[in-house]
């Protein structure tokens, strides 16, 4: 039996646990008085807190550290990215993050397969006909389904129509060995807090000689490309964060692992569980459910008083009932997307997290067949 009291964090997609390391670095940046950009000794060891972490977060995605542009997080650098290359036409997929999807509203959305990939031929007809983009946005890993996009291959296609290709890692970051050289895009988004850095710091990687207008104005920071001073602690954690995931990133098999081994048990304990996007090659970490005959805001509740976190759709936006705009894009009726959860593991979790999810889960799945309908009571909090 286990304990309620424990708790068991399995929402990694929607933000990481502190790793250590970056929780030091953020401490010793902390006590820092400089501005990076002040002449002075105290500024200049301030830069040099950027500067390592600049040299961090390239290594983690094998870039140059000149083309590490520091933002507030991935929302702001897929504005960056798309409202700063100043493209006059766009391509995003069915299935980008809203901070992509928002930043470009008129930008024409290239569908995706029944697996969550996104449809190369269709890619290749909308590059064909009509207007020419200038601009091709696919995120690398998807955030609710985990789904790996073949960003080889969109590359390849875009370049052959002479557009630039953006690509949002965050998800990925961390999870999946990343080189910027070999994707062969042109811009691509981080974020810290996916991987065990702190909340409000990201990273847009440009690609020379892509031309950038900056968001915001009244400073020179970040070669021009980002005015305001730097928040050196967060960067300082986003490094100390890049580094220790890129160490470890060996870890994602152990956790791949798991995650199918809940997989399995969670099927087999639960007739009728869909796993959605399992036919895609997908993140080791993410796994998008649904269990017959529940609503997924009610599976949030009732696993949330047995301890476990986890979260119903994209966790950026929970809190509110929205259907889950990536899977209908996959073809997925809005009863069946209104039951999907998402467990996501950190570079925490351990088998007992995927003991208790699948205890709960399950025992819950029993008390909904023994109602006969999709409205059980939960106990009060
Ligand atoms: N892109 C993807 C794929 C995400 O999952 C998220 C957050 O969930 C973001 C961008 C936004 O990143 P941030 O929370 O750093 O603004």
């Amino acid at each position: 039996m286990i304990a309620m009291s424990a708790q068991t964090y399995l929402d990694a997609n929607a933000t990481a646990p502190l790793r250590p390391e970056a929780r030091a670095a953020m401490a010793a940046a902390l006590d820092l008085t400089g501005n990076p950009s002040s002449v002075h000794r105290f500024g200049r060891l301030a830069r040099r807190y950027t500067e390592d972490a600049r040299e961090q977060v390239a290594a983690l995605v094998g870039a140059r550290p000149a083309q590490i542009v520091f933002t507030s997080g991935g929302t702001e650098a897929n504005n960056l990215a798309l409202k700063g290359t100043k493209a006059a036409s766009i391509l995003v997929s069915a299935i980008e993050h809203d901070s992509v999807l928002a930043a470009a509203p008129g930008a024409i959305r290239i569908p995706v397969t029944s697996a969550g990939s996104i449809d190369l031929d269709a890619l290749d007809r909308l590059l064909a006909g009509g207007e020419r983009p200038a601009l091709v946005s696919v995120m690398l890993a998807n955030n609710e389904t985990g789904a790996i996009q073949p960003i080889a291959s969109v590359v390849e296609r875009t370049r052959a129509h002479g557009a630039q290709t953006h690509c949002d890692a965050v998800q990925a970051a961390g999870r999946l060995p990343i080189s910027m050289a070999e994707l062969g895009v042109d811009l691509l988004t981080l974020s810290a807090h996916k991987l065990g850095g702190p909340q409000g710091v990201g990273a847009l990687v440009v690609a020379e000689p892509v031309g950038l207008a900056p968001l915001l104005g009244g400073g020179g920071q970040e070669r021009g490309r980002r005015a305001g001073t730097e928040n050196v602690a967060a960067i300082a954690g986003f490094g100390a964060a890049a580094a220790a995931a890129l160490a470890e990133l060996e870890k994602q098999s152990e956790i791949g692992q798991l995650r199918d081994e809940m997989e399995a048990r969670a099927c087999a304990a639960v007739p009728g569980t869909i796993v959605f996007g399992r036919a895609a090659p997908r993140l080791a970490n993410t796994s998008c459910l649904a269990m017959p005959g529940l609503a997924a805001e009610t599976q949030v509740m009732a696993l949330d008083l047995a301890g476990v976190a986890i979260s119903a759709g994209a966790a950026c936006s929970s809190g509110k009932v929205r259907a889950s705009h990536v899977l209908a894009a996959m073809g997925c009726g809005p009863e069946e997307a209104g039951r999907a959860i998402r467990v996501s593991l950190s570079w925490q979790s351990t088998q007992s997290d995927i003991d208790r999810f699948v205890e709960a889960w399950t025992a819950l799945a029993r008390r909904r067949a023994m109602s006969g309908n999709d409205r059980i009571t939960l106990p009060a909090a």
